[in-house]
């Protein structure tokens, strides 16, 4: 099997990379940094999304695994004192494979059509202020936003900064975004629902922003700025992420863990 490590640039995760490679020698797995097959991250769920963007052209012919050097994660299950485990696991046994949605992004700017893949969220903000812009689904006006942003989740960045603004957290076999507001402003001109919105697989939706406005969008920890957006449409992509778990890691078990603290003995 080959691999492949990105950590986090800390002195701990660079150790533990090491280690992990002179482990994965001992046991035959192959370092590939060109074509692996499994992708380890060594840090926290921010690692992860770095490997993630590092490897988005390759994501249905890889599997991640996160070990994380601080608090358990959302995508990160093994710990850093498990990690001849988890090699040892890696040569002999066959992981079982589950697989998250992923949220595409398709922008419609001056330049033409540019896409972009997100495992956790896609935000649109303002750059000098408010952003207007007109919020459709399945081709039909929804809603009028003004406000400070709007975030669209996947399932899996449902526990991110969608939770933050208050959305559900959805469990990541529901294959379907989620669209939050940042701060939207109500009046008899702007008005927007307050509340969440779930969109399933077949759904899509449209922000159309009001012309010559510098806008900041976001795909998961990547951002960039843009004046020359026409629309943006935003729907589940038709390529999902794998992990790969040799033991189990219950969502709602993570969910448990990291917001309300409980661990079951
Ligand atoms: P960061 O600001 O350094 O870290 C954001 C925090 O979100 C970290 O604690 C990270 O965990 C955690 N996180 C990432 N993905 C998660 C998930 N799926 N479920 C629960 N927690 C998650 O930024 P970053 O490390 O580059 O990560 C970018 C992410 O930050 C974005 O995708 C967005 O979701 C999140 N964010 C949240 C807010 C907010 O809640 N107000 C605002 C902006 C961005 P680790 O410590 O394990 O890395």
């Amino acid at each position: 099997m080959n691999y492949v490590i990105v950590d986090r640039g800390d002195r701990l995760s660079k150790e533990l990379a090491a280690k992990f490679h002179t482990l994965a020698e001992a046991r035959g797995l192959k370092r590939n940094d060109e074509k692996p097959e499994m992708i380890i991250s060594i840090g926290g769920d921010g690692t992860l999304l770095q490997a993630f963007h590092t490897y988005v052209d390759r994501v249905e012919d890889v599997a991640f695994i996160g070990v994380h050097t601080g608090h358990l994660g959302f995508f990160a299950d093994w710990k850093a004192e498990e990690l001849e485990e988890l090699v040892c696991m890696m040569a002999e046994s066959e992981p079982s494979i589950v697989r998250y949605p992923l949220a595409e992004i398709v922008l419609d700017t001056t330049e033409g059509l540019s896409t972009y893949t997100a495992l956790n969220e896609f935000t649109l903000k303002g750059v000098d202020n408010t952003i207007v812009a007109q919020i459709d689904i399945n081709d039909e006006l929804f809603e009028m936003f003004r406000g400070d942003g709007i975030v669209v989740s996947t399932p899996s960045g449902s526990t991110a900064y969608n939770k933050s603004l208050g959305g559900a957290v959805i469990h990541p076999s529901i294959e379907s975004l989620q669209i939050a507001e940042i701060a939207s402003i109500n009046n008899r001109v702007y008005r927007t629902l307050g509340s969440s919105v779930v969109l399933p697989q077949h759904h899509h939706c449209d922000i159309i922003s009001r012309k010559d406005q510098r806008l900041q969008l976001t795909f998961d920890h990547l951002n960039i700025t843009r004046n020359d957006i026409r629309s943006i449409r935003c729907s589940v992509s038709s390529r999902k992420v794998s992990f790969a778990r040799y033991r189990p890691f219950p969502f709602w078990t993570r969910v448990r863990e990291a917001f309300l603290g409980y661990e079951v003995k």
